[in-house]
């Protein structure tokens, strides 16, 4: 039995249509269910449902022999032990700062200056202002961040941005962009050598699937 662990939300419907193309086939339906544990068309494949967060968790324990994480969950994740061997090219969207319309942030943001960021990630954001060489407070939030700004918890964020609505309807503008992201297939490193004839057939179908 081959686990692959996913996130509920668009990590999971946009990995369902390529397990499709990959000849798996999935109950959309079930995306509505509550059960943890999901069976798919494959007999030898199960599906587990995670926090998005959590993904390389349960592969790096080999809980699941893969998942599917973004690369922000990867890079904010400090753990060992994970293969990525496929971009899947889903949940597109770009790590970036933003800070309230009005706010002067070329001034408050330069050496010298001490600027306060909310952020869910702790680690993407102090490595990205200390690799400019800007000194920053990072205070960590755990959802909701395009608020922290607009109450005096920060004088900006860093997040994901995909379309941008979310920064418009809180009065935010992106000013600094980090990274683009997309979400990786990864694998359990003991569990991809031991049982490459049984894993490594479906990460190639996957493989293929994205590339079409
Ligand atoms: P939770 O909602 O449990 O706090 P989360 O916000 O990280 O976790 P999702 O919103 O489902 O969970 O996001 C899952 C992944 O999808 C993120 O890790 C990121 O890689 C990607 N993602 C997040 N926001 C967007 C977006 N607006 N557009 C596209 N992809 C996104
Ligand atoms: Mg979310």
């Amino acid at each position: 039995m081959i686990t692959l662990a996913l996130s509920k939300g668009r990590i999971f419907d946009e990995t369902l249509p390529l397990l499709a193309a990959a000849g798996i086939a999935v109950d959309a339906s079930i995306g509505a269910s509550r059960k943890l544990i999901l069976p798919t068309g494959d007999p030898d494949l199960r599906l587990i449902i995670v926090r998005a967060s959590d993904v390389p968790t349960y592969v790096q324990y080999g809980a699941a022999d893969l998942g599917v994480a973004g690369k922000d969950v990867l890079l904010e994740h400090s753990g060992e032990g994970l293969y990525q061997p496929v971009d899947l090219g889903i949940a597109r969207c770009r790590m970036s700062v933003a800070a309230p319309a009005g706010f002067r942030y070329a001034e408050a943001v330069r050496p010298g200056a001490r600027l306060r960021i909310a952020t869910k990630y702790l680690q993407v954001a102090r490595e990205h202002f200390a690799a400019t060489g800007r000194q920053v407070e990072v205070v960590k939030v755990n959802g909701s961040v395009e608020l922290a700004p607009l109450v005096g918890l920060a004088h900006g964020i860093v997040d994901l941005v995909a379309t941008g609505r979310t920064l418009r309807e809180n009065g935010l503008v992106e000013r600094e962009q980090i990274f683009d992201s997309s979400a990786r297939l990864i694998a359990n490193r003991a569990s991809l050598s031991l049982r490459a004839d049984e894993i490594g057939p479906l990460v190639e179908r996957m493989a293929r699937a994205v590339d079409r």
